[in-house]
């Protein structure tokens, strides 16, 4: 298997199981958009429960609940608060300005995780030169953060400052399952205490498409006229929300090899000289920029030796665990690191 390629770029790398397609194949269906899609139906109850809200939503895609949220929360020119590494300000094409005429200011987290002092200072005084500080959004695990996790008081101290502002509070839970594998809490512990929540099928749990939104019936109700409006209403879609079932019956616990296998990758790519890693759950940042290298660079010179890694920015890389690479594929990944700085030093 030494020529098999091992890709980290992304958690969404992941291709559907033998057992997922045979789950997608035996799908009951009907008409989505018409609520007549058993499979959907009960995805969706069952996200609700899940995440502690009354009423789900399946969507295409985790920036179309995104999205979705803040044409449901704001009106044109109202703010949304967001860390300043968040998926939502940074990855989403501009979408809150373009489709619910919302601005984002930034909030100084470290490693994707802000406080309810920055909260405070953020939310505005009313007045009529100023924006309405409408939404509060958070991401757990924060992506760019290097998959950071929430302390659960740390997200009650913010939730509670966002409220106390007259703020609605949404959460991208893109990775909220990872959240939940690591910290040994239920994703109710985070989700319950927001208006608008969901999670990706996509990324760590290995389906092909999908997320799921969730919040009170008339959030919900007003998320599926946005869901139509956009063209995310679907027909026969209980073949992925098959997948998406499948995913949260047995792709959830294993969560917690993805984040063991990062960290044996984070440990020893930490061990490099000159290499810096951030990373918890199933991501991890490293700098490869006092070795020499850049980031393009060092990615390009692992490739040939049979491993993917985002160059993420000039200086960064990213590298992703997930259900379709092995803990014993680190050792590799490790061995090809120190084999680029050791044979290739750069100018
Ligand atoms: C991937 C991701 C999204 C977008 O989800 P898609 O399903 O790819 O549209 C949003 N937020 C975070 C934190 C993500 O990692």
């Amino acid at each position: 298997m030494q020529n098999r390629l091992i890709d980290l770029y992304s958690d969404t790398q992941t291709r559907p199981s033998a057992a997922m397609r045979a789950a997608m194949a035996a799908a009951e269906v009907g008409d989505e958009q018409r609520g007549e899609d058993p499979t959907i139906n009960s995805l969706c109850a069952r996200v609700a429960e899940l995440l502690g809200q009354e009423d789900a939503v399946f969507l295409p895609s985790g920036t179309m609940a995104n999205e979705i949220s803040l044409l449901v929360h704001c009106r044109p020119g109202d703010e949304v608060l967001a860390d300043r590494s968040s998926h939502i300000l940074n990855s989403e094409g501009g979408a809150p300005a373009a489709l619910a005429g919302a601005q984002i200011t930034p909030l100084p987290g470290v490693r994707g995780v802000f406080t309810a002092a920055d909260v405070r200072a953020a939310i505005r005084e009313p007045s009529r030169y100023a924006p309405v500080t409408r939404v509060v959004s958070f991401e757990n695990t924060a992506n760019f953060g290097g998959g950071t996790v929430w302390p659960l008081d740390v997200f009650g101290d913010a939730v509670k400052a966002a409220r106390d502002g007259g703020c609605a509070v949404h959460l991208d839970g893109a990775r909220l399952l990872n959240a939940a594998v690591a910290a040994g809490q239920p994703a109710a512990a985070w989700a319950s205490h927001c208006d608008s929540v969901w999670i990706d099928f996509s990324k760590g749990l290995g389906c092909p498409v999908g997320a799921a939104l969730a919040g009170s019936k008339a959030f919900i109700e007003q998320a599926w006229r946005w869901k139509q409006r956009m063209g995310g209403a679907m027909r026969q879609a209980g073949i992925l929300g098959a997948a998406a079932l499948y995913a949260l019956d047995h792709n959830v616990d294993r969560l917690a090899d993805d984040h063991r296998a990062a960290k044996a990758l984070a440990d020893g790519l930490a061990a490099l000289p000159g290499v810096r890693v951030e990373s918890a759950t199933n991501i991890v940042f490293f700098d490869v920029t006092q070795t020499g290298f850049d980031a393009p660079s060092f990615a390009a010179r692992m490739l040939t030796r049979g491993v993917r890694v985002a160059a993420f920015s000039a200086d960064r890389c990213r590298a992703v665990t997930h259900h379709d690479v092995a803990f014993d594929d680190m050792a590799r990944v490790v061995e090809a690191a120190r084999d680029v700085l050791q044979k290739e030093r750069a100018a």
